[in-house]
């Protein structure tokens, strides 16, 4: 039987596609490894832009989310500084007329919400169920898998790869390794942070603090072998290093950073750019982080895979069946992609090459941008409209 569409990997990206398409004529088949109810990689804190929520609202699952216990916390301030060098800038969602200015969401718990939703909406999902292989002709996509040991084909007018950049993913993808790791953990202030995050360039590299619940969740970027020192450390001795790397109190001008009662789960994992260099192929398209992977210093890698999913859906609803999956209809939709992509991995790669560094030549340019940012309306607007709907604001 050929479907219209198979999508592999009903991750967040994955489901948010099938969704979508769910109230369209279209026979829609979502495939995950993944067991009924669980989550691949355990929880993390994903950082959602206020266009991220219009989509999961559009979706219908957005109150969902925001109704599970400590799942949405919404970010109402964003504190930009560096370490050892002038200039600071703060982005307030008031001063932009908005609710907030982005948000941090539970992965697991927003994926429990798209996991409801698609059971609602009759969406066909098979979970258990692992793709192998990816091959295509002309006419359509085959997709070979397996389901609880016993291996099976399905034929597709188009597959939609979200695996989240995983074994089947383009072998054309192009990588730089930042050489550098993300601690991350979770902070308990001593203080409540009242929905402000933190984001810090020091010589090191950039940190950030993101509220989440009633704590922090922290990310620290740093060499490898510091990461692996830093896990070492008793939980005193972490908080204590990490208040003199933050900096001091003073030089953030704000009392929710009087310090950390508790550092929990601290882990690492590593920082790399990858990308694929053609999103589209014979019957082929991947989406979210089997398209790129972002470092996370600007919270765009997420929020720019959902934007992959909702115009891939867009462009699905807008095609008669018989050219789904077709050249020139993958094609359209990778050139409307494309400025969004360009943008989120220039302007990630770009902060990184001009804030993640130490080159004491850079603080004092870094600095005036920092005073550029605070003191000019027209500049602030701007760079908190694209941390909000993206830097290439295409439909949202
Ligand atoms: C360790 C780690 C930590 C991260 N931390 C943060 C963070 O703190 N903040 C942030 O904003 N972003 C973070 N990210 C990035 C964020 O997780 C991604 O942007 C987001 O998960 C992308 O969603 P996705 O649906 O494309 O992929 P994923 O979330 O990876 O989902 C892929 C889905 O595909 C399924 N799958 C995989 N292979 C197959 C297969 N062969 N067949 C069928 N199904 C398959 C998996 O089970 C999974 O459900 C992190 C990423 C990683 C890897």
């Amino acid at each position: 039987m050929l479907h219209d569409v198979v999508i592999i990997g009903a991750g967040p990206v994955g489901a948010t596609l099938a969704l979508a398409l769910a109230d369209a004529d279209l026979d829609v088949v979502a495939l995950d490894s993944r067991a009924e109810g669980t989550v691949g990689r355990g929880d993390r804190s994903l950082a959602l832009s206020h266009g991220a929520r219009l989509i999961f609202e559009r979706l219908g699952v957005w109150s969902a989310v925001a109704a599970a216990p400590a799942a949405v916390t919404p970010i109402m301030a964003i504190d930009i500084s560096q370490r050892g060098g002038f200039g600071h800038a703060r982005l307030d969602a008031g001063e932009q007329g908005l609710p907030a200015l982005g948000y941090v969401v539970s992965y697991r718990a927003l994926q429990a919400a798209l996991d409801a939703a698609l059971a609602r909406s009759g969406c066909e999902i098979r979970y258990d169920c692992a793709a192998t292989r990816i091959g295509a002709t002309p006419a359509y996509a085959t997709i070979e898998a397996t389901q609880g040991g016993a291996a099976f084909e399905s034929t597709a007018r188009l597959v939609a790869l979200a695996d989240g950049g995983g074994e089947l993913a383009d072998k054309a993808r192009r990588s730089h390794d930042y050489g550098q790791v993300a601690l991350v953990g979770k902070l308990t202030p001593r203080e409540p942070h009242h929905g402000v995050a933190f984001e810090r360039f020091t010589p090191e590299g950039p940190m950030a603090l993101l509220p989440l619940g009633n704590r922090y969740g922290l990310v620290w970027t740093t060499t490898p072998a510091r990461a692996n020192a830093l896990l070492a450390l008793s939980d005193a001795e972490f908080l204590a290093q990490l208040a003199d790397r933050f900096g001091s109190k003073a030089a953030l001008r704000h009392d929710a950073l009087s310090g950390f009662e508790h550092i929990a789960e601290r882990q690492t994992f590593p920082l790399r750019l990858e990308y694929a260099s053609r999103i589209v192929d014979e019957r082929r398209v991947l989406l979210g982080n089997a398209a790129q992977a972002l470092h996370p210093v600007a919270g765009q890698g997420f929020n720019l895979g959902l934007r992959d999913a909702y115009e891939l859906a867009q462009e699905l609803l807008a095609t008669p069946r018989e050219a789904i999956g077709a050249r020139d209809h993958l094609a359209a939709y990778a050139r409307r992609r494309r400025p969004d992509r360009i943008a989120g991995i220039a302007f990630t790669h770009g902060l990184l090459g001009v804030f993640g560094t130490d080159a004491p030549l850079l603080s004092w340019p870094r600095g005036l941008a920092l005073t550029l940012l605070d003191s000019l309306p027209a500049v602030k607007h701007a760079f908190t409209r694209a941390m909000l709907f993206g830097i290439h604001q295409g439909t949202l």
